[in-house]
Formats: C-alpha cells, sequence, structure tokens
C-alpha cells in the first residue's frame, strides 16, 4: 500500500512540530507502508518572503519571484527528512525539478503538465521514505515555478495520481471539510465524505480547505483524498467519486466568499455585440469575471452586472469606463461591501423546491438579494456584506441541519 501525506504550514511551522510529523511519518512507515511525503513551508515563511520581495520592487519579477519563494519548501523537506534520519529512518528529500514535476512557464500560477516519478516510485519500492517540496516545480526551460498559493495540495495529488497511490492524506490544522465555518456556524459539522464535484463548488466558492486544482486533479485521476488534522488521530473528511446514495442529502454545505465586487453599467442599449465589447478587454486584462447578469430589456435599454474579485475591481472599473461611452450606457456604479452566500448539494439535481427555501430563508431575515446564479448542484447569491454571517448560519440551520 502506498500513501502520501501531505503536510501544511501551520503542522511544520516549527522544529518541534516538524519533529511530530516526522513521528507520524514513521508509524505509518512501521505500518509497512510506502510513504511519500509532501511539505508547504513552514506557516507564515511564504508571506515573508513575498514581502522581502516587495521592498525590493513593487512588482517583481515573476521568475525570480518564484525562485524566491519556492525556497520555503526546499527548508522543510530537508528538515523534515533530517528528522526522519534522526529517528532512524531512510528518508531523503527531492525538490520539485529532482522529482521531476514538470510545468508550464506561468511562474506564480503554474499548471503541472506530468510527472516523471520514476526516481520517486523505485526510492520508495526500496523502502525509502521520500520527502518532496509542495508548490514547486520546472518549465521545459528548466526555470523554478510555483504551482500558486496553496499549491502544495496539488502536488500531493499530482504526485498521488502519477504514483497511483491508495490514498492521499491531506494533513491540516482543522479536523476535514465541515458544512459551513465553524467559527460563523456553531451548529457546523464535519462531513465524513464528500463528493469531488460539491468540494470543486465548495473551494471555488469560498471554503479554503483545499487548492481547488487539487480538486481538479483528484477528481480527472479519481484519486481518494482524505482531509484531516496533524494535531489528532481522528479521521477527517474523505473526497470520493459519487455514488448514488450522495444525492440523498439535498444540502452538504454552505459558503461564503468577501472576496467580491460589484459593478453595474446602467442604461445599456440593447444591441448585438455590446457584451463582446465590454467584456473582452476585461478578459484579456487577466480579470476572471464571476456573475453575470443582464436583464430582458423593456424599451431596447437593459442593465447589466457583473462580478470580480475584489483585487482586480479597479483594473476591471478602468476597463469598464473607457468603454461605457462608446457602449452608450448612461453611467457605472460599483459597490465592493458585497458577499456571495452559496448553498452546495449533489440532492439539488433530484430535488425540487431548493432554491424557493432559500430565498424564503434570506427573506424572513430581510437580507436583500442582490443577484442570484446556479449550477447543477449549487445556489449562490449576492448580498450586503454586512449579512455574511447571518446568512451562513440561517441557511445552514434551514437547509442541514436546525438549531438545537
Ligand atoms: N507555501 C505555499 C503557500 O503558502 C504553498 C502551500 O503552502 O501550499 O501558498
Ligand atoms: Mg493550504
Amino acid at each position: 500500500m502506498l500513501i502520501v501525506q501531505k503536510y501544511g504550514g501551520t503542522s511544520v511551522g516549527s522544529a518541534e512540530r516538524i519533529k511530530e510529523v516526522a513521528k507520524r511519518v514513521a508509524a505509518t512507515h512501521d505500518a509497512g507502508r510506502q510513504v511519500a511525503v509532501v511539505v508547504s513551508a513552514m506557516s507564515g515563511e511564504t508571506n515573508r518572503l513575498l514581502g522581502l520581495a516587495r521592498q525590493i520592487a513593487a512588482h517583481p519579477d515573476e521568475r525570480e519571484s518564484d525562485v524566491l519563494v519556492s525556497t520555503g519548501e526546499q527548508v522543510t523537506v530537508a528538515l523534515l527528512a533530517m528528522a526522519l534520519k534522526e529517528l532512524g529512518y531512510p528518508a531523503f528529500s527531492l525538490l520539485g525539478h529532482q522529482v521531476q514535476i514538470a510545468t508550464d512557464s506561468a511562474f506564480g500560477r503554474a499548471r503541472i503538465k506530468h510527472i516523471k516519478a520514476d526516481r520517486l516510485l523505485s526510492a520508495l519500492r526500496e523502502g525509502h521514505i521520500v520527502v518532496v517540496a509542495g508548490f514547486q516545480g520546472v518549465d521545459a526551460e528548466d526555470n523554478i515555478t510555483t504551482l500558486g498559493r496553496g499549491g502544495s495540495d496539488t502536488t500531493a495529488v499530482a504526485i498521488a495520481a502519477a504514483a497511483k497511490a491508495d490514498v492521499c492524506e491531506i494533513y491540516t490544522d482543522v479536523d476535514g471539510v465541515y458544512s459551513a465555518d465553524p467559527r460563523i456556524c456553531p451548529h457546523a459539522r464535519k462531513l465524513s465524505r464528500i463528493s469531488y464535484d460539491e468540494m470543486l463548488e465548495l473551494a471555488s466558492l469560498g471554503t479554503k480547505v483545499l487548492q481547488i486544482r487539487s480538486v481538479e486533479f483528484a477528481k480527472r485521476y479519481q484519486v481518494p483524498v482524505h482531509v484531516r488534522s496533524s494535531f489528532s488521530a481522528e479521521e477527517g473528511t474523505w473526497l470520493v467519486p459519487e455514488d448514488p446514495s450522495m444525492e440523498d442529502v439535498i444540502v452538504s454545505g454552505v459558503t461564503s466568499d468577501l472576496d467580491q465586487a460589484k459593478i453595474t453599467l446602467l442604461h445599456v442599449p440593447d444591441r448585438p455585440g455590446l457584451a463582446a465589447k465590454l467584456f473582452s478587454p476585461i478578459a484579456e486584462d487577466n480579470v476572471v469575471v464571476d456573475m453575470i447578469i443582464q436583464n430582458a430589456s423593456a424599451d431596447g435599454f437593459t442593465d447589466l452586472t457583473f462580478t470580480v474579485p475584489k483585487g482586480d475591481a479597479s483594473k476591471a472599473l478602468a476597463h469598464v469606463k473607457a468603454a461605457a461611452p462608446e457602449i452608450g450606457a448612461a453611467g457605472v456604479a460599483f459597490d465592493a461591501d458585497v458577499a456571495k452566500v452559496s448553498i452546495v448539494g449533489l440532492g439539488m439535481r433530484s430535488h425540487a423546491g431548493v432554491a424557493a427555501r432559500m430565498f424564503q430563508t434570506l427573506a424572513r431575515e430581510g437580507i436583500n438579494i442582490q443577484m442570484i446564479s446556479t449550477s447543477e448542484i449549487k445556489i449562490s447569491v449576492v448580498i450586503d456584506a454586512k449579512y455574511t454571517e447571518l446568512a451562513v448560519r440561517v441557511l445552514h440551520d434551514a437547509l442541514i441541519s436546525p438549531a438545537q
């Protein structure tokens, strides 16, 4: 049996913690398993390095930025391999390019293209514990790349897929995936299992337990992923392929995302080509537009509203203001005090009336819905940011588990 274990930043946040991780890895090895371990940088380290870069340059060179931030993981693989050797285990570290984790050249957000796991696999077969640096890869020109924030999750799942591991365990500082953020919602409960598709929705809608690309990998290669705490021995949440019984649960999770800003174009003439004219420059500037709403026009004019991540709002707004006169819009409105609150569940496919119950629940609290979007297994609403926590709580209690 082959296990890939990934330990996040808080799990390797100090020398003491690294020694604890070494003991857990050693115990897995003692149980007769082959173990590959993927680690993140010590908590806070990636931010510290990015901060240093910003003291040198307002927009640090992207290639050099990856050379810099990848050092965080180089430190932890070395320390963990040392700790395992201290305990008497045959361990050694491999960096991304040594594995080899081949990526494209999009510095700071590179995508894994393939993994040549021969060296890793033969070392595992010989009984070694291999400690792999998360977050980093190498492009076709031998440049160091990184996979985006939280990218060690993706390294771990990709390694598990390439090595055909039996399970990928993600050790973190929470003990699993919850039906809502327990800090907001006292009745939130730990999910014992969740389908890849539900987790994909939750991850993209604001639940920060796993990097979304890691879930995409898990789904594509059907890797069972076990998200659990490195601070306890308890079972966490299993990410697994869907089975029919999962549709019995109508709503699995409620999540919120405050990283939203809303832009509205008022009184836009309803003519072909205007949306294309508006959104093309925004797309060319690499801004990801989330929800878009356009009304049916009554008198040949319509309003058009969309949301973007807060960090991209000023870029998007500049494009909209430039396009507005050309398009013939009467004006532009902007609101950054909004949140997206979403419910997710496979059961929505087969159960009617979930949206109505969601809207009734919000109405009872006097929460106004500004935008709505749906997919097969989720419903999202945009509301005033100040009601975010209330909305999550009441939706959780109404649709998942009632207050005791
Ligand atoms: N160290 C990187 C980060 O902080 C990657 C990771 O921890 O997954 O984003
Ligand atoms: Mg993480």
